[in-house]
């Protein structure tokens, strides 16, 4: 935990799961942190700016969409029948307004569909078709449903089905020096948290799901409360790890309440929820969660959790591993 002293923090995180040294080529490692560190200065800008935190996770999570190495947008995992289904979620802190769409299949960044639930419904969560046709009618880009597949995400998908590992987290999913992460132990959801100038906080995440999951599961991802939550009163919350374990546990939601309900800091509440909590109910990964008062951290209860931190002013922190910063 750590605390900003110009009260402007953007937190990111690009999934968590079995990533180790050894398992990581080191082209590979470059390509991650580079561009993690890159939305993290893109970031800070738009908050030197004065931009407001709902914005700049919006567009952190939009730039992770859009890179491939990452289980979110382009470049998302498959589904058992080789579909993608997409879901995200945005929370405004401030207001303590949500927009949530679940089982994308055309529009090219969900999380710009969930903002667009946001600011345009009286409603909070669309999904399936519907959620796609609400994007489409506020001018978001739509794609073929292919569009979002590649090649390392196919044979991911291969090698679940004929290992028959059920569904898999992304980063425990991908192939063996290509990626850095020891099979069926990788999470590759993203997810971004911001506190902004006037002293507001946002969460987004977004995710493909998992590698191999069901037709219409939908995880934690989507789910304010689960994957996703903001409260300016307290802290914001980005999930990534086991959906289903994330849900039962309200994971996001919880980090709040043991803030609010029993005085706790953001370290002492993330940490008791991703450490002693979800473990118990099977559920491996980590999150980042940033408090009002500026003060942060990103525990995860696997061997890593790609993430990085900047606060105004400061040079931006990339981690992968967990004997990092
Ligand atoms: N939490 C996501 C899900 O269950 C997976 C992930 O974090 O990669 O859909």
């Amino acid at each position: 935990m750590m605390s900003s002293p110009k009260k402007a923090v953007l937190l990111i995180h690009g999934g968590a799961g079995t990533l180790l040294r050894s398992k990581m080529d080191e082209v590979q490692e470059a390509k991650y942190r580079g561009a993690l560190q890159a939305i993290l200065l893109a970031g800070e800008a738009q908050l030197a700016a004065g931009a407001a935190a709902l914005d700049v996770v919006v567009e952190a999570v939009r730039q992770l969409e859009e890179c491939e190495l990452f289980n979110a947008g382009k470049g998302a995992v498959y589904t058992a029948a080789a579909t993608h289904e997409l879901d995200a979620c945005v929370m405004d802190g401030s207001n303590l307004q949500a927009g949530a769409v679940a089982g994308l299949s055309r529009t090219r960044n969900p999380v710009l569909a969930a903002q667009a639930v946001l600011r345009h419904s009286k409603h909070v969560m669309f999904v399936g078709a519907a959620a796609d046709a609400l994007a489409a009618s506020h001018g978001l880009e739509q794609v073929a449903p292919d569009w979002f597949g590649t090649k390392q995400r196919f044979e991911q998908l291969q090698r679940a089905q004929q290992t028959d590992a059920g569904a898999l987290l992304d980063h425990d999913g991908q192939a063996g020096g290509q990626a850095p992460i020891v099979e069926q132990s990788k999470f590759g959801t993203v997810g971004a948290v911001a506190l902004d100038l006037q002293g507001h906080l946002a969460a987004a995440t977004s995710t493909g799901g998992m590698t191999n999951k069901a037709v219409g599961r939908v995880g934690d991802s989507p789910l304010i409360g689960a994957g996703c939550y903001a409260n300016d009163a307290t802290v914001a919350v980005s999930c990534t790890g086991t959906g289903e374990a994330f849900m039962r546990s309200c994971a996001a939601f919880d980090v709040s309440a043991l803030m609010a309900y029993q005085g706790l800091s953001v370290q002492a509440a993330a940490e008791q929820v991703v450490l002693e909590k979800l473990p118990k109910l099977g559920g491996a990964g980590g999150l980042i969660a940033l408090a009002a008062n500026g003060e942060f951290s990103l525990p995860f209860n696997t061997a890593g959790m790609y993430r990085g931190h900047v606060s105004l002013g400061n040079a931006p922190v990339v981690a992968i591993y967990r004997d990092e910063a």
